[in-house]
């Protein structure tokens, strides 16, 4: 994709914003910038799925001109919570794709997984700029979410914070001169665990990610390190780079967010503390930038910054990925749909960690839908391999003794 211009901004206009997950990791770090900034943003809808009271809250202290909740049987709660306050309750899954339409100049897509792919998109085609959190859209939907954007005009912007550094590196720079993206990798909490010791781990032990705080599902991704291979799909998309020219290095330190090579050798990183108000400022001020309070760097106290590659026997998530990429059609929604499926059940106690990858790749293996060309179709597709993923599912968990008590936080 091309990436949208620096295009001048009228000064002094409020930028009116939609956060669309506002309950979650990427929602609550958003607000905390918001609140800090009053006079430049006015805010249109914020919308939650479960998290009744954490939305009332929110709503109460930013005052939207509507707050939506995804769950319709959580109405009475939210009106109720909302009384007096002048800001519109609604409520269920249509209400989510209507206020997400309406016109904004910004919206962030915090939804998690595929669920997100309706209401990001209805965002998508009133929004001036939609800033991408949500990265299981693009995986599941590229081409298709891509165009759509495209016909609506509506520019692109990076959150995950490894895109986002690519995406300031790549500023000003031609992308026939980009030789390489390189994109970093924690290696998660088990990253210098063996295969043994994962097949015991705990859902609680795999969303306690060492370097970033975030929700349970990209967690447990960055556990299993599926995130990393469903982050170089988004890159593909975002970048419009081969796949063959996104890598993957494994840097616990997380200070290094990612890594553009040019053709003339010259390697640009972006560093900063692993928080994600950085990339959501740059995507919230951007053509600008905004102050955060966000720690700063300290060079004279770092430790050393480290390097390795990803080690594909035990991390197989990444090469089912890659493989889903080079298969192009409906293979990355196929992949996506199994790993949604998988980690949750993860988070259940039904099936072990490695089970994961293990289904995933059965679905990989066992499907082979035709190449979806509409969000119908793509919707279709995801479906398709949410029931074959279940079922693969049911056959694992006849093998598996519960591992743990299950984690309510995916909720
Ligand atoms: P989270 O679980 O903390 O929050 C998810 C949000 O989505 C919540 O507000 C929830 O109410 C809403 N939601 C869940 N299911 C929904 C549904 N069916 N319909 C409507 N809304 C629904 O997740 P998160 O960690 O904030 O991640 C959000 C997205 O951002 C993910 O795609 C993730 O991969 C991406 N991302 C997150 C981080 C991070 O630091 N948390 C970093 C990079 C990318
Ligand atoms: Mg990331």
């Amino acid at each position: 994709m091309t990436l949208p211009a620096r295009a001048a901004r009228p000064q002094g206009a409020p930028r009116r914003v939609s956060v669309l997950g506002a309950t979650g990791s990427i929602g609550t770090s958003t607000l905390d910038l918001l609140a800090r900034d009053r006079a430049r943003f006015e805010i249109e809808a914020l919308t939650a799925f479960s998290r009744v009271d954490d939305l009332i809250a929110a709503a109460r202290r930013l005052k939207p001109a509507v707050a939506v909740i995804g769950r319709a049987d959580l109405y009475p709660a939210l009106k109720e919570g909302l009384a007096g306050t002048g800001v519109e309750a609604a409520a269920g899954q249509a209400a989510l794709i209507e206020v997400a339409e309406r016109p904004v100049d910004w919206t962030i897509g915090g939804i998690v997984g595929a669920a997100g792919l309706e209401p990001t998109l209805a965002a998508a085609r009133n929004s001036k700029v939609l800033a991408l959190a949500n990265k299981e859209c693009l995986v599941c939907a590229g081409a298709v979410f891509k165009a759509e954007l495209a016909r609506c005009g509506t520019a692109l912007v990076p959150v995950d914070s490894e895109h986002s550094a690519i995406f300031q590196v790549l500023a000003g720079e031609s992308p026939e001169r980009i030789e390489r993206l390189i994109l970093t990798a924690s290696g998660g909490p088990f990253r210098t665990f063996s295969r043994a010791e994962m097949a015991g781990v705990t859902p609680r032990q795999a969303v306690n990610h060492p370097r970033w705080s975030m929700g349970a599902k990209i967690s447990i991704d960055s556990a299993t390190m599926m995130n990393k291979g469903l982050e170089v799909i988004e890159a593909y998309h975002l970048f419009d780079v081969a796949p063959e020219r996104i890598d993957v290095v494994v840097h616990p330190q997380s200070v290094i967010h990612s890594m553009v090579e040019y053709c003339d050798g010259a390697v640009l990183a972006q560093l900063g503390e692993p928080d994600m108000r950085t990339p959501i400022a740059v995507a919230l001020s951007w053509p600008d930038r905004m102050p955060t309070p966000v720690k700063r760097l300290d060079f004279g106290k770092m430790a050393a910054l480290t390097f390795a590659e990803p080690d594909a026997e035990r991390f197989p998530c990444l090469a089912l990925a890659r493989r889903a990429l080079r298969a192009g059609g409906a293979a990355p929604t196929l992949l996506n749909a199994a790993n949604e499926v998988a980690v949750e059940a993860f988070v259940r106690g039904e099936i072990g960690f490695l089970d994961i990858s293990e289904t995933v790749e059965r679905v990989l293996d066992g499907l082979d839908a035709a190449t979806p060309t509409t969000i119908a179709e793509v919707l279709a597709v995801d479906a398709e391999a949410r029931s074959r993923a279940a079922a693969e599912i049911a056959g694992l968990a006849r093998t598996v003794v519960a591992v743990s008590a299950p984690d309510t936080r995916m909720q």
